[in-house]
């Protein structure tokens, strides 16, 4: 059983040589009466919180990682054998398993079974998985959108971003994306379908863009990288405006957090201005599968991938998408059945 392990805790951005790859065993088989299920992991998908795992961090709303132990994150599994009532042999599964060849995953809080396998089954890791789920909790719960409002994305060409991008055109928005290449710009305006996008490394005077996109201001803004971006929207929003703060990228590995002089715009503007964890709205994804299902089949909602193959470039893609390597959802092919 090959498996991807993390040797020490990271203390700044991960690098490849974080992990390893070794030659493990395992038993194939539940013990029974255990509530265990052995997996076969077909995908596994790189996402910005297996950073905080990968840190030695105390109090935070996740545990960190073993070092010596595989790795765990979101990923797509077959099931080979289970000794839990609600999963049987053979089905298909999301949620969090190892990053191996095969796993014996005793934790089923957030396994979802796979009803719908007529689109690509990596989708699970992304437009159908957690990332999804971030993207529609994020826009419609929190950002509650109406029609004509201007909507700006950071990070608008990654696995959330540009599905909110999206689902902000379906609601007749005007969408502005920021992504770091011109090649990411480029698949925000002629891929997603966004009305404008910039690349945030070559328009460092934010503020200056943001007003020049947004002459009557921003309604909404889906944060996905924090610091000095969320700083100059926050000059640029519109009275009762909305962010969801999803996440805050560009803080993750710097030693002290960039500082938030425009804060009081919240105040003067009434800004709603939310945090959330996708975690405690998963009750929603029956909701979600509904709205999205016909939108993929129909070709309404795209959806890009970034595919890396085998467990051997596993840490390689992970650590990828903390320089913007990837290009869409970042996942991994264990064994594409
Ligand atoms: P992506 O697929 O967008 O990959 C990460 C991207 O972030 C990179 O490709 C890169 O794109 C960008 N990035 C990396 N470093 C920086 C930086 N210093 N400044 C600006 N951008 C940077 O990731 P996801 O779509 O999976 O995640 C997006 C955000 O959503 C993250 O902040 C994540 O933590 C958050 N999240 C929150 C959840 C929740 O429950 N609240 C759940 C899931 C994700 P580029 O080339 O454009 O710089």
């Amino acid at each position: 059983n090959m498996k991807v392990i993390l040797k020490n805790y990271v203390s700044v951005s991960p690098q490849e040589t974080d992990m390893h790859l070794t030659a493990g065993t395992i038993k194939l088989k539940a013990p029974t009466g255990s509530n265990t299920l052995v997996v076969k992991n077909l995908f596994l998908s790189c996402d910005p919180y297996m950073l905080f795992k990968m840190m030695k961090l105390e109090s935070h709303y996740t545990q960190s990682y073993t070092p010596g132990s595989p790795i765990t994150g979101y990923g797509v599994a077959k099931v080979l054998d289970s000794a839990h009532p609600d999963f049987e042999k053979d089905d298909l599964v999301w949620g969090i398993t190892g990053w191996e060849e095969y796993s014996v995953i005793t934790e089923t809080n957030h396994l979802f079974k796979i009803q719908h396998t007529d689109v690509p089954l990596s989708y699970y890791a992304g437009i159908l998985g957690m990332p999804g789920m971030t993207a529609y909790v994020g826009f419609y719960e929190l950002c509650c959108p109406k029609k004509g409002e201007n909507v700006f994305v950071s990070a608008a060409s990654g696995a959330v971003g540009q599905l909110v991008g999206q689902f902000a055109k379906l609601e007749g928005c005007y969408v502005v994306g920021s992504a770091g290449s011109n090649e990411k710009v480029d698949l925000l305006k002629n891929k997603f379908g966004f009305d404008e996008a910039f690349n945030y490394k070559e328009e460092p005077d934010f503020s200056a863009t943001l007003k020049r996109l947004f002459p009557q201001g921003i309604d909404i803004y889906f944060d996905n990288v924090g610091g000095k971006m969320l700083d100059a929207v926050l000059l640029n929003m519109r009275v009762h405006g909305r962010i969801a703060l999803c996440g805050m990228i560009s803080q993750y590995n710097l030693e002290q957090p960039e500082g938030l002089r425009n804060l009081t715009t919240i105040v003067s503007k009434q800004v709603r201005m939310q945090g959330y964890l996708v975690f405690d709205y998963y009750h929603l994804y029956p909701n979600y599968l509904h709205m999205i299902l016909p939108k993929i089949r129909h070709n309404q909602v795209l959806y890009v991938e970034d595919i890396a193959d085998g467990l051997e470039n596993a840490a390689a893609a992970l650590v990828g998408i903390f320089s913007g390597r990837n290009i869409g959802k970042q996942v991994v092919a264990v064994d594409c059945l």
